[in-house]
């Protein structure tokens, strides 16, 4: 029933472990990215030189010019193919460690389990051996799952970021006394728009990471109801966080919810949280839960921080009374995605406040 020292330490290694596996796929991701756009930035230093020599009269062509400039026209079908090909890669890359990521849920869950049931009750590893596993086939149809969202989210990536590499060529820039500036301006420009592609596939790679892991947790969970009584959700507290999660942090949830559903590239963890020792059988009073309180610890933080998380709105509203600590995190839908939750808006607290 309780987090204790051993959960929490438990809790550290486990993300840790899912970092490494998420750092791994980003670092793929980004030279991916890095070494296509080598490729390519020679082809659009062509393509953008010959757009500002045909400026005249001290304008970026026309959108009518642009579609007929030839050099423009072939770096962007470049530039479209080669997302094509980085796009399943990605997807390649992001799932490489998903079989054994899941796997590893499962098996902290059952150490997670085991670190919260009485000394009495036998060693932890002993302990973590009794518990029912999860069917192998369960976490295959977890990684397949994984692999159709994953698939479906890249498939928009390279229209995205050519639609946007259009958009600002067409957009176009104001035209300085040297050519060569202008054109090394609009080629940082239409990186910007190509690496945004890299910005999609990273959180891709996080969010459905760790929802993998998510996923494999709850279903280890689930073939031990016997001994659970829900989980609990863990936030990092970190002045990175954001008010959502420190607000979510400590909830109880039933078991067979999923989550924890925080925003995208959110990190926070499942802890299983067993039935009480006296439900368990064990004639034993509950040593007092350690998971941290995130309200106090936010409490504690210089203002800077506390500044830094919030903002000032939101920090005047709660300090105020106005609004509650629960109050900052919000339930929302975004295409594409499961629900999450994240930070309440301005708007939305004022409007609470007044009500
Ligand atoms: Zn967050």
């Amino acid at each position: 029933m309780a987090t204790n020292r051993e959960v929490l330490r438990l809790l550290h290694s486990m993300r840790v472990e899912v970092d490494a596996t998420v750092d791994a796929t980003t670092r793929l991701l980004v030279r991916g990215w890095a070494t296509a756009w080598d490729e390519l930035a020679r082809e659009w230093e062509g393509a953008l030189t010959d757009l500002v020599k045909a400026s005249t009269d001290g304008a970026w062509p026309s959108r009518s010019q642009i579609v007929r400039a030839e050099r423009a026209m072939r770096a962007l079908d470049a530039t479209r193919a080669r997302l094509d090909v980085l796009s399943t890669q990605s997807g390649v890359s992001i799932m490489q460690g998903m079989p054994d990521m899941t796997a590893a849920a499962a098996e902290w869950e059952a150490r997670l389990t085991a670190a919260q049931m009485p000394t009495t009750a036998g060693t932890q590893s002993a302990l973590t051996a009794t518990f029912n596993r999860l069917d192998p086939t369960a976490l295959e149809a977890i990684v397949t799952r994984t692999t159709t969202q994953v698939t479906s989210l890249l498939q928009p990536l390279s229209a995205r970021a050519t639609q946007s590499m259009t958009a600002s060529l067409i957009r176009g820039v104001a035209l300085g006394d040297n050519p060569r500036t202008t054109a090394r301006l609009m080629l940082k420009r239409v990186e910007g728009d190509f690496n945004g592609g890299l910005t999609r596939a990273l959180t891709i790679a996080r969010t459905e990471t760790l929802d993998a892991h998510r996923t494999a947790s709850r279903e280890q969970d689930m073939a031990n109801l016997d001994v659970l009584g829900g989980w609990e959700w863990h936030t990092e507290l970190s002045a990175r966080t954001c008010s959502s999660c420190l607000a979510q942090n400590g909830t109880v949830h039933p078991v067979d919810e999923p989550g924890p559903n925080d925003h995208q590239n959110g990190r926070c963890a499942r802890s299983p949280i067993t039935k009480t020792w006296r439900d368990l059988g064990f004639n034993i009073d509950e040593p007092r839960s350690l998971t941290p309180d995130a309200q106090a610890w936010f409490g504690n933080q210089p203002e800077a921080t506390q500044l830094q998380i919030m903002g000032p709105g939101r920090l005047e509203l709660l300090q105020s009374g106005k609004v509650s600590w629960a109050d900052l995190s919000t339930k929302r839908a975004t295409a594409g995605w499961r629900d999450s939750y994240g930070t309440t808006s301005l708007r939305d607290l004022t409007a609470r406040a007044a009500a």
